[in-house]
């Protein structure tokens, strides 16, 4: 299959800067990580094709190469490098250290790179949304959450498993036209333990194991965005035998009613009176914890765009903080008196209530300035 164009699989532009880089490839990394698509074998195809291609877009030398010579310039399809099936997950997963930063609550938000590897049976993860409004994703917070999860039950007693004899394997003599074939396999009666359960209270299910109500406390970093997954390593459901699963915490925002987010940007779409726009004054304006005051320049026309600096979100790894940008949007009146309608038919007639745009820009270019 031929190989995809590295920026194409980023979606950046071929002159996209180190941050633009990491920044498209992390959400590609969100979106397509195989424990948020665990029925979704193409997302880990996709995963890997976009740390491979940021592998080689963030490296200076790689890229170089890359730009004058195309994917055989960094090894590409002429074997080395990342032939035969792109990076190994323990690479992708190395790689994240970098991205989302070490020593941080993302250190494990993907499992740390060593899950699911080990030989030791785990106990299967607990997946559960928690919903945050934009306060706690401005500020970060401190969140206590219930949960169920399975727990070994007191008094349960183990016997060696009679099928393996605790070894946790078992191997197959089958008879083929091409003689004795000699297969291996993970136990099937103590899935690999070694292990099984001989006596269990009342209550306990076949693996010894009882549901029981937890609560842990969960540091949620400022910044995180919906879709996000944290991952608390060893809060899932315990096994017996083995070491628990993780618990798993996807982020859902809950929307504001005031302010729209756009990443670390904020936009709140403003509506101030004509005579407003055209004398000036204050006006208040939702920020993230409370309302400000604006002043609004006498003359200020619809589309005018006022920066709030630093009134935005930080970014989970990042630093500063991004704006609030304030839309002005001219309220027109849908009942008018017979008085108002006088008043307003003897202003049209005024010279200088004509129109007079002049070298105004369009929305568009004034909206692309404000977010680049
Ligand atoms: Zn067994």
């Amino acid at each position: 299959m031929a190989k995809r164009d590295y920026y194409e699989v980023l979606g950046v532009e071929k002159n996209a800067t180190e941050a633009e880089l990491k920044k498209a490839y992390r959400k590609l990394a969100i979106k397509y990580h195989p424990d948020k698509n665990p029925d979704d074998p193409s997302a880990e195809e996709k995963f890997k094709e976009a740390a491979e291609a940021y592998e080689v877009l963030s490296n200076a030398e790689k890229r170089q190469r890359y730009d004058q010579f195309g994917h055989q310039g960094v090894g590409g399809a002429a074997g080395g490098g990342f032939s035969g099936g792109g990076m190994s997950m323990e690479d992708i997963f190395s790689q994240f250290g970098d991205i989302f930063g070490g020593g941080s609550p993302f250190e494990s938000f993907f499992g740390g790179g060593g899950r699911g590897r080990s030989r030791q049976a785990v106990g299967s993860n607990i997946r559960i949304k928690l919903k945050l409004n934009l306060d706690e994703i401005a500020n970060g917070v401190e969140k206590k959450i219930k949960y169920s999860k399975k727990v070994v039950a007191d008094g349960v007693t183990y016997k060696t498993c009679s099928t393996c004899n605790g070894r946790g394997q078992v191997t197959r003599v089958s008879n083929t036209f091409l003689g004795q074939m000699q297969t291996t396999s993970v136990c099937p009666m103590c899935h690999g333990k070694g292990q099984m359960v001989d006596k269990r209270p009342p209550g306990a299910d076949s693996d010894g194991l009882v549901s029981k109500e937890v609560t842990t406390n969960l540091k949620i970093p400022a910044g995180v965005e919906d879709g996000m997954q944290l991952s608390v390593s060893g809060k899932g459901n315990e096994i017996t035998g083995g070491s628990s699963g993780d618990l798993i915490v996807l982020i859902e925002e809950i929307p504001h009613d005031e302010l729209i987010r756009d990443g670390r940007n904020l936009i709140h779409n403003l509506y101030i009176s004509f005579p407003k726009a055209a004398l000036g004054g204050d006006v208040e304006v939702p920020v993230v914890g409370g309302r400000v005051k604006i002043k609004i320049e006498p003359g200020t026309q619809a589309g005018k765009v006022l920066r709030l600096k630093g009134k935005g979100l930080p970014e989970v790894q990042g630093y500063g903080k991004g704006d609030q940008l304030v839309q002005v949007n001219i309220w027109t009146p849908k009942k008018l008196s017979t008085q108002e309608k006088n008043m307003l038919k003897e202003l049209e007639e005024s010279e200088n209530f004509k129109p007079q745009p002049q070298g105004d820009k369009s929305f568009f270019d004034r909206m692309k300035e404000f977010f680049h």
